[in-house]
């Protein structure tokens, strides 16, 4: 049986907030995680997941050395943890924000005008 098959710890987003809720509590740190200390942590790990692109070439940047992308995998990590728990904190479904805002950008980038560019939604031909 594989860890992911038990139940509470597959790898879905509510189950990740679950852990977290878990983590969190078992060290009486939820005094802690206010939604402003949770969004400038994220700002922080944030950081320090693009700082392991800096100065790279686009191709060095597409194939990083196993280390490297060891390194990037655990600040991505970092975000994703401190996103899910900023979300939580503030009752925020992050699953269905992220459909409602798709479902936005596809209203404001209709294929046939941004097919191919870069342009912002307010600079489509
Ligand atoms: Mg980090």
């Amino acid at each position: 049986m594989n860890s992911t098959d038990t139940p509470g710890t597959g790898p879905t987003i509510e189950n990740l907030r679950d852990a977290l809720r878990r983590f969190s509590a078992a060290r009486d740190w939820d005094q802690f995680h206010t939604p402003k200390n949770l969004a400038l942590a994220l700002a922080g790990e944030t950081g320090e997941l693009v700082q392991h692109f800096r100065w790279l070439t686009p191709e060095e940047s597409a194939a990083l050395p196993a280390a490297e992308q060891a390194a990037v995998a655990a600040e991505i990590a970092d975000v994703l943890m401190f996103l899910v728990r900023l979300a939580d904190r503030l009752d925020i479904d992050p699953i269905a924000a992220s459909y409602a805002k798709l479902a936005e950008n596809e209203r404001r980038y209709p294929v046939d005008r941004a097919r191919g560019t870069a342009l912002r939604h307010d600079q489509l031909p």
